[in-house]
C-alpha cells in the first residue's frame, strides 16, 4: 500500500482567491512546488482534494477546474514536481440542479480521501492531510490520517479552533520538511 499526502488546493498550494478558476489568477504559495517535489522524492503519493463549490454555484464549470489543474500540473512539471491524482468536489447544497444533491465528497466529509484510497491502494493510517481550514482537518481525521494545518490561506484564522492532535505549520514547505525529517517523533 502507498502512503499519501492529501493536499487541499486553495490556500495550501496556491494563494487563496475567492472562486479562483482562471489560469491568469493562479499563484503558487512560495515553497509549494519544492514541497511537492520533496514529497515525490520521498515516495509519497500526492493527491489534491479540493472543494470547488463554484461549479455548483455556476461561477465556472468542471472543465474550467480541469483546465486549471492541467496548468498547475504543467507548472509543477517545470520544477520537477508532480501531483499523482487530482480530485475535486463540484457540489454544494445551494447549487444548481444535480450539483445540489447531498454528496459524500465535500469536505469536511472524507469521501475524496476514501475514494482515492480505494482507487490507488493508499494506507490512510500512514497518510497525512494538509489544509488551511477546519473542513480539511475534519476530512483528514475522519479518514484516519495525520492532520496538518498550514497558516497560509485561512489557516492563521483557524489555528485556535483545531485540537492539539493537529500539527500547525507556517506553510506547506515547513509542514513537509517536518514530515520528512527522519527522526521526527511520531
Ligand atoms: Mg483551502
Ligand atoms: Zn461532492
Amino acid at each position: 500500500m502507498k502512503r499519501a499526502v492529501f493536499l487541499d488546493r486553495d490556500g495550501t498550494i496556491n494563494v487563496e482567491k475567492d472562486y479562483l478558476f482562471e489560469v491568469k489568477d493562479f499563484e503558487f504559495i512560495p515553497g509549494a512546488t519544492e514541497a511537492i517535489r520533496l514529497l515525490n522524492g520521498a515516495g509519497y503519493f500526492v493527491v489534491v482534494v479540493s472543494n470547488q463549490s463554484g461549479v455548483a454555484r455556476g461561477y465556472y464549470t468542471e472543465e474550467d477546474v480541469e483546465l486549471l489543474h492541467r496548468h498547475i500540473a504543467d507548472e509543477l512539471q517545470k520544477s520537477g514536481a508532480r501531483v499523482d491524482a487530482w480530485m475535486f468536489c463540484p457540489h454544494h447544497p445551494d447549487g444548481r440542479g444535480s450539483y445540489s444533491l447531498p454528496c459524500s465528497c465535500r469536505k469536511p466529509l472524507p469521501g475524496m480521501l476514501l475514494e482515492a484510497a480505494h482507487r490507488h491502494d493508499i494506507d490512510l493510517r500512514g497518510s497525512v492531510m494538509v489544509g488551511d481550514k477546519l473542513a480539511d482537518i475534519a476530512a483528514g481525521m475522519s479518514a484516519g490520517c495525520r492532520t496538518f494545518l498550514v497558516r497560509t490561506g485561512y489557516g492563521a484564522d483557524q489555528e485556535s479552533l483545531v485540537s492539539s492532535s493537529t500539527e500547525v505549520y507556517d506553510d506547506l514547505l515547513a509542514a513537509v520538511k517536518t514530515l520528512l525529517q527522519p527522526l521526527h517523533p511520531v
